[in-house]
């Protein structure tokens, strides 16, 4: 092996560049994995547009990432140069209230690989064997490299508890939305009537499994609500858009006392109806990132089938390329889903 490896770096904003760094060594309790596919998220988009609150320049960036294991530490008993595995970007202190109370995606000091801590995107990573999750045989590196954004979506599904059976809505067919729908129905909801603006995305909503589809600039969405459920509506709206219309239009429209969840992240204050939201003793819950038993929920379900991770694969950049998958992206924004860099360009 190597002594140095290439490193991506974002100096400032809408500059990428890469250096040469030594390869890093495993810790006692460590893993040295070879980076395989690295996906790109809108957080990441953030980054480089320079929009993100909480990251400062240069920073390493690579959060969505799957990977070969190359060596391990002493104290690693169970992980095995050769295998393969995604890495949980979560940096957290395990000691605050939330940390000490299995809550590490809220902890109190948490912190995410490739935007407050180094991320992914170099050619080796050395990681806490703790955040390594093995990946079946019959996972390609490309979806594995998905399990991040597809555990945002399972943890979010499940934060609804009377999921079997539900009539559900999400608003909003990004890449969460996308991966919600399809997690929704394998998790056991009875119906899903998914939401954009945009029918491309809604074209790929109805493939992967939305029962009715509704563009909002060209359909009333109070209709569209009653046409697919009748009078009793639906049991749960997940807001996954980030915008005040389609957050009003969750709190206009839902049955009085059912649920909704917000999944996506508002980029300014919300301006709501607050008054409506408590006429109608709505439960407004809320969905942060995810735990270890999502990535295990996330896997099995891609294993089983239930969930397709292919269709969402728009395109694919060669690690120098990094620069230009965000132009690729900054150019397709409607129908673009997920961006994937092959750190290895040998590996599917
Ligand atoms: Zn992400
Ligand atoms: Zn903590």
């Amino acid at each position: 092996m190597k002594d140095t490896m290439i490193q991506q770096l974002m100096t400032e904003p809408k500059k990428i560049t890469f250096r040469e760094v030594p390869v890093p060594k495993p810790g006692p309790d460590q893993v040295l994995v070879k980076i395989k596919k690295i996906g790109i998220c809108g957080s990441d988009i953030h980054v480089f547009h320079g929009t993100h609150p909480y990251t400062s320049y240069p920073v390493t960036q690579g959060h969505e990432v799957s990977a070969q294991v190359e060596a391990v530490g002493e104290y690693v008993p169970d992980i095995k140069p050769g295998e393969r595995v995604t890495i949980e970007p979560q940096v957290f202190c395990g000691r605050c209230y939330p940390c000490l109370h299995g809550k590490y995606n809220l902890c109190e000091k948490l912190k995410v690989m490739g935007f407050q801590t180094t991320g992914t995107a170099s050619e080796y990573f050395a990681v806490d064997s703790s955040k390594v999750t093995k990946l079946p045989d019959g996972l390609t590196y490309s979806e594995g490299a998905m399990i991040e954004p597809l555990s945002v979506a399972v943890h979010a599904a499940k934060r609804f508890p009377d999921l079997k059976g539900a009539n559900t809505v999400v608003l909003g067919c990004g890449p969460i939305g996308i991966l919600l729908i399809q997690s929704l129905k394998a998790l056991g909801a009875a119906h899903v009537l998914a939401t954009d603006i945009s029918d491309t995305r809604l074209a790929l909503a109805k493939e992967l499994g939305a029962d009715w589809v509704v563009n909002t600039m060209k359909e009333d969405y109070a209709k569209a609500v009653l046409d697919a459920y009748g009078p009793d509506k639906a049991d749960v709206v997940y807001e996954c858009a980030g915008s005040d219309i389609t957050m009003d239009q969750a709190i206009q429209n839902a049955r009085k006392g059912s649920t909704i969840i917000l999944v996506a992240v508002f980029g300014k204050m919300a301006n709501v109806d607050l008054a409506k939201l408590n006429d109608s003793e709505l439960d407004l819950n809320t969905s942060m990132m995810y735990r270890h038993e999502d990535y295990v929920d996330a896997i099995r379900l891609v294993d089983e089938g239930k969930i397709k991770l292919g269709p969402l694969q728009s395109a694919h950049f060669a690690f120098a390329d990094y620069q230009k998958a965000y132009e690729y992206i900054d150019n397709n924004r409607e129908t673009t889903m997920k961006v994937l860099i092959d750190v290895d360009p040998t590996e599917e």
